[in-house]
């Protein structure tokens, strides 16, 4: 049975002693969050140590939200997966539409990105998603399913079992404008699909599809409903302690 997982992207947002308050918060509510719902928060990188300590020996677990492409070495300003995981990280966002549009990540990087995430232990959160232009020309579909064979293609179904896919279409990422249940449903049974063609059944139904853009406490209950919508990646609501446990509560 596949994981229901709330994860809260932090962006480029908080100081470090800002990100520690707000992550006991979250470690705080959690409590009156159902078991079977994974907590995940992915901070920025100068946040991950600290926020290690305050997540330890708790039920929320720790993302980063990229990491390098490269496995060590002169990449000045780079942060590797094995620095990640050495933080007590568990996971990283890969794929982002933000890094995908302001630097350059490609899906040929994100493959790289993968295999050094997966051979440190990390879990990996991949994200795809469409952008208005190409929903509006009914490309969705297509430009979904390359972004996510694009860099499965590369990864087996033992491998599979520490990636979770991120639908977020662009035109909603912070932007208030949440796509409705239906339309988030319709990609997301698409998109177990083309994992099922990929590698069996199986693997398709354990694998975690989180929806993203503008979810909130308001919206989150609609969504979640959804069959094939095992939870949220949360941007803008994952910044107070409430609504992103609010979200949560949506189970
Ligand atoms: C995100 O950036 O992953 C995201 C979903 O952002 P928001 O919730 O703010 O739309």
């Amino acid at each position: 049975m596949r994981k229901k997982i709330v994860a809260g992207n932090w962006k480029m947002n908080t100081t470090v002693p800002e990100g520690v308050e707000l992550a006991k918060a979250v470690v705080a509510a959690s409590a009156e969050v159902p078991a079977e719902v994974g907590l995940i928060i992915a901070t920025p990188a100068t946040h991950l140590c600290p926020v290690a300590e305050v997540v330890k020996g708790t039920r929320v677990e720790l993302s980063a939200e990229n990491c390098a492409d490269k496995e060590k070495g002169a990449y000045t300003g780079e942060i590797s997966a094995a620095m990640v995981a050495s933080t007590g990280a568990q996971w990283t966002i890969l794929g982002h539409s933000e890094r995908r549009q302001y630097y350059g990540e490609t899906d040929a990087k994100l493959v790289e990105k993968t295999k050094l995430a997966l051979a440190n232990g990390l879990g990996v959160i991949l994200c795809v998603g469409e952008t208005l232009e190409e929903r509006e020309a009914e490309k969705h579909f297509d430009v979904v399913k390359a972004q996510t064979l694009n860099v499965l293609d590369s990864f087996t179904a033992e491998d599979m079992k520490s990636i979770v896919i991120a639908y977020e279409p662009v035109w909603a990422i912070g932007t208030g404008k949440t796509a409705t249940a239906d339309q988030a449903e319709e990609i997301h049974a698409y998109i177990r699909g083309v994992l099922a063609e990929k590698f069996g059944a199986q693997v398709a139904d354990d694998t975690t599809i989180l929806y993203g853009g503008s979810c909130k406490p308001s919206n989150a209950k609609e969504l979640f409903a959804k069959p094939d919508i095992d939870g949220g990646l949360i941007g803008g609501a994952a910044l107070k302690a409430a609504d992103f446990i609010g979200i949560a509560l949506s189970y």
